[in-house]
């Protein structure tokens, strides 16, 4: 399955909106019934209104009624990892053990669980 989402992810990088970075991220999600959302990074001139690739995955895949992530790919071509904003929306919908692959044009890859990225996560259980 992650060759699965690392070609979608590669494939959604090719649709970045990323005039200013010159970035191009691309991610693909898949959810508890292995339903897949790709996303990219879309960047805007005000800059606040850009959002990460894996967010707009995500966001995809809330929007279409599945809200428990199993696994999420994101391509960059230097094999970034996702920043710290994209991985609190993780938190939100997935537990801590959510895979995260990152890899990168020469298909170097790491897979490290939402918890080793985040350590202390203001999760959801913080509010009840
Ligand atoms: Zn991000």
């Amino acid at each position: 399955m992650t060759n699965k989402l690392r070609d979608l992810a590669k494939d959604a990088s090719t649709r970045s909106h990323s005039p200013y970075s010159k970035a191009k991220v691309g991610s693909a999600v898949e959810t508890d019934d292995g339903s897949i959302f790709q996303g990219c990074n879309i960047e805007n001139s005000s800059f606040g209104g850009t959002v990460c690739a894996e967010r707009v995955a995500i966001w995809k895949a809330v929007s279409e009624g599945h809200k428990k992530l199993k696994r999420i790919y994101v391509y960059t071509d230097p094999g970034w990892p996702p920043c710290g904003m994209c991985l609190q929306v993780m938190t939100e919908f997935a537990q801590l053990d959510l895979e995260i692959t990152f890899g990168d044009k020469a298909g170097n890859e790491k897979t490290k669980k939402l918890g080793e990225l985040l350590t202390q996560a203001f999760t959801p259980e913080h509010l009840k």
